[in-house]
């Protein structure tokens, strides 16, 4: 067969007219930790930001949308939470149609450059007319720093690229048929500062949410949320299955998601993505107790640009792997990987991966290592809920660094006050209010529920039934009212809906 390569975006950067997207956390609130760049950012208010409370609670326990006006005034009878945690069911297995990617991906840095081919194993759960990948290495803070993806179909398929990050290809697929997609492409690394997930410092790489990947939500269909220009994502996470072969210059070292079963290859099974740090660094490695009897073996790796020392952040990420594991059910993959690189403020979740910026060892240690249960293993359309993910780490940042109380007293930004639940988009004029009113505002509707330890029993409860999964509001919403049959009227006194 005649294999051609279509191009499909020769012209596509320089006509980027669409906000774009990084999977980022504002999780330390202090004015160093805000990024660098010329992009709105999701940043702390000042200090002095008058102290505001949440919207009061309504005092029904039905759902605001469906109570008459009067109603609501009306004192309901209260719904006491369970007084201990009732059973956690087993965790719920990773969707056996869940999609399949085999990537190789050839990293030169010294040209500025990372080559790419892919194959998608796909099977959607309902008839669709197209497959839709998102391209968030063209996201603005990316492209602004002077990189971008060039994306080439295999086959002859016709093609639509309705913005910068969306690529449609227009192949019917019959409910429960697999169809294979292969890419091919080229992505330019920035050459500016981009303090975000694409990035190269000399011979040092960030890669992440680099590649074409499957915008397919199970139940639902394709999520083509727009990008956002922050430091932050608009993302569907779909739990899949990575085979990745990965070149890159002799003398340097890789800390990935999955595992390297040889020199080069790398494994992962039911995560929401893959990405990869590249650089020279100082190794520390030990061991964590995942639970459930499990052992994670931990590394981190400080790149040799960066001053930090390795150890104490390997001594943070295993005690907080551990706490986590207890709390929320056992850390269900065998490693967790922690790159310290440059030029970033802050920190990024990939799963069993993260990418953490200079000075970061406090509260962003933890925060995203909460991630890997909040985004890794209950994955979400971070674009169209980004409170699921980013409220359910910071409630846990929280637990673990023994900060409930401070956190529940955060004043929330008024223009976001009682809408936690709302999607990026909302957020995209709104930068300054974002990390306050989903971030903290997020934390205190969870931790708002009844006490701290059932709160966590109920987050247990999210877990093993939405494992690997992407979960809504919905799904959330029923996993917490297990625990707390008031959780509806709770959350939605933060502007959290079902
Ligand atoms: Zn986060």
């Amino acid at each position: 067969m005649r294999r051609r390569l279509r191009n499909l975006s020769a012209a596509m950067v320089a006509a980027l007219v669409v906000a774009g997207c990084g999977r980022g956390d504002e999780s330390r609130p202090r004015p160093s930790a805000q990024p660098a760049t010329s992009a709105p950012a999701a940043v702390e208010p000042a200090p002095t930001t008058p102290a505001e409370e949440p919207a009061p609670p309504p005092t029904t326990t039905l759902p605001a949308s469906t109570v008459p006006r009067a109603a609501r005034v009306q004192p309901a009878p209260a719904q006491p939470a369970a007084a201990s945690c009732p059973a956690v069911p087993s965790r719920v297995e990773p969707r056996p149609d869940r999609p399949a990617y085999q990537l190789r991906v050839d990293v030169r840095p010294g040209e500025g450059l990372v080559g790419g081919r892919q194959s998608v194993r796909f099977t959607p759960d309902l008839a669709t007319d197209r497959v839709v990948f998102r391209l968030w290495a063209n996201a603005p803070r990316i492209v602004n720093a002077g990189g971008g993806i060039e994306v080439f179909t295999e086959d002859d398929v016709p093609v639509e690229r309705p913005d910068p990050t969306t690529l449609v290809v227009k192949k019917p697929v019959a409910a429960g048929q697999t169809v294979t997609i292969g890419l091919v492409w080229n992505l330019t690394l920035p050459t500016g500062v981009s303090n975000d997930r694409i990035s190269r410092s000399g011979d040092t790489v960030r890669l992440g949410s680099f590649f074409p990947v499957l915008a397919w939500h199970p139940g639902l269909g394709w999520a083509t949320e727009p990008a956002t220009a922050g430091f932050a994502e608009a993302s569907l996470s779909l739990p899949a299955d990575f085979d990745v072969t990965l070149t890159i210059p002799q003398g340097l070292e890789v800390l990935a998601t999955g595992v390297s079963d040889r020199p080069g290859h790398w494994v992962a099974s039911g995560v929401p993505d893959w990405a990869v740090s590249v650089g020279d660094f100082k190794l520390a490695t030990g061991t964590a107790d995942g639970g459930g009897g499990s052992r994670v073996a931990v590394t981190v790796g400080v790149d040799r640009q960066v001053g930090d020392a390795p150890g104490p952040y390997l001594e943070k990420s295993i005690a907080v792997l551990a706490d986590f594991s207890r709390r929320f059910g056992p850390y269900p993959w065998p490693s967790y990987s922690l790159a310290i690189t440059p030029r970033l403020s802050g920190g990024i979740e990939y799963p069993m991966h993260v990418m953490q910026g200079p000075g970061t060892l406090g509260r962003t240690t933890s925060h995203e290592v909460a991630h890997m249960w909040f985004y890794g293993l209950v994955a979400t359309n971070q674009g169209a809920h980004p409170w699921i993910d980013e409220g359910l780490a910071t409630y846990a940042e929280a637990r673990y660094e023994k900060a409930l109380e401070e956190l529940k007293a955060k004043p929330v930004p008024a223009e976001g006050r009682g809408r936690a639940g709302e999607p990026m988009t909302f957020w995209e004029s709104r930068p300054a209010a974002y990390y306050r009113s989903v971030y903290v505002q997020g934390a205190q509707a969870v931790a708002a529920l009844g006490p701290p330890d059932l709160v966590d029993c109920a987050l247990r409860q999210l877990v093993a039934r939405q494992a690997y999964r992407i979960a809504g509001p919905g799904e959330v919403l029923g996993a917490l009212t297990t625990v707390f049959p008031d959780a509806g009227s709770v959350l939605a006194r933060y502007g959290i809906h079902g």
